[in-house]
């Protein structure tokens, strides 16, 4: 308890440090507040997670290069906006886990992007899809600004959405390959309790929304009426990799679905985030 303490203080010391020297300038105090009052993510941090925060985005800013997409103007209310949401899924594990990458390109809204996929008999088939965010494998993080704004209160989901968790909890997936849903583990963690426990959520997460699909006769997309019912957005369905997205996003935004919901998983990711935003 002590040591940790003693860690804590010397890492938030070097981070001070750091925040002192000239290539990076600690984000103005009245701009933070703007950027992050407005995020429910946010708003469980304690003060002092709160002032850690702001010193990692500003090495986040220092680091990275956020630029405007499709005419998109990226200001400085913008920039921290994102900066400090993807700070938070390394508020205890360090920068240096966004290491492999440096760009951040946001466009205005949702944007397009093209697919090629080749079937079984070799014939390359090309689709679009219209997306809010996007990482990639070693390169930048994509996201939309109309998703990255604070979402209007009137139109809040009943499950978290955050497209700026989302895809960095994707970039964390990716540091041992494609995202996958099993990103690498800290040491103590165990990598088949992490499988045996994800798989048997995910699994009965796709039957419920299965069984909600069939019962109520709707057509995909998913009834929303319907999902007001499930602890984490339909969309966590897709595949492991966005159910690791979709859960960290819940995990962050409203912690006690996915507690209730899924507690061995919230107990997964207490562990790989090192947070516990309940008791926050
Ligand atoms: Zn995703």
């Amino acid at each position: 308890m002590f040591n940790a303490l003693i860690d804590q203080i010397r890492s938030t010391y070097r981070l001070a440090k750091r925040a002192t020297a000239k290539s990076m300038p600690l984000i103005d105090e009245t701009l933070w507040r703007q950027a992050t009052e407005p995020y429910r993510a946010l708003q469980r941090l304690t003060k002092e997670e709160n002032r850690r925060l702001r010193l990692i985005a500003s090495d986040f800013l220092s680091r990275k290069t956020i630029r405007g997409a499709a005419g998109l103007d990226v200001t400085a209310l913008i920039q921290v906006q994102i900066a400090a949401q993807a700070s938070l899924l390394v508020l205890e594990l360090g920068i240096s886990q966004f290491d492999d990458w440096s760009e951040v390109i946001v466009y205005p809204g949702k944007f397009s992007a093209q697919r090629e996929t080749t079937d079984h008999l070799g014939l390359v088939h090309t689709s679009r899809d219209v997306l809010a965010g996007e990482a990639w494998l070693g390169g930048p993080v994509v996201l939309s600004y109309e998703d990255v704004a604070p979402p209007d209160e009137s139109h809040r989901q009943h499950y978290a959405h955050n497209v700026v968790i989302h895809e960095f909890a994707h970039k964390l997936d990716m540091r041992n390959g494609n995202a996958n849903g099993y990103p690498p583990l800290h040491k103590g963690m165990s990598a088949a309790t992490w499988k045996r426990d994800f798989m048997s959520a995910y699994l009965d997460f796709c039957k419920r929304i299965d069984a909600q699909r069939q019962s109520a006769h709707a057509p995909v997309p998913f009834d929303p009426v319907a999902a007001m019912t499930l602890p984490i957005d339909p969309y966590g369905s897709q595949n492991p990799a966005e159910f690791f997205a979709v859960a960290s996003e819940t995990f962050f935004e409203c912690p006690e679905l996915l507690a209730e919901g899924y507690p061995a998983v919230y107990a997964q990711l207490k562990a790989f985030y090192k947070q516990n935003p309940l008791m926050s």
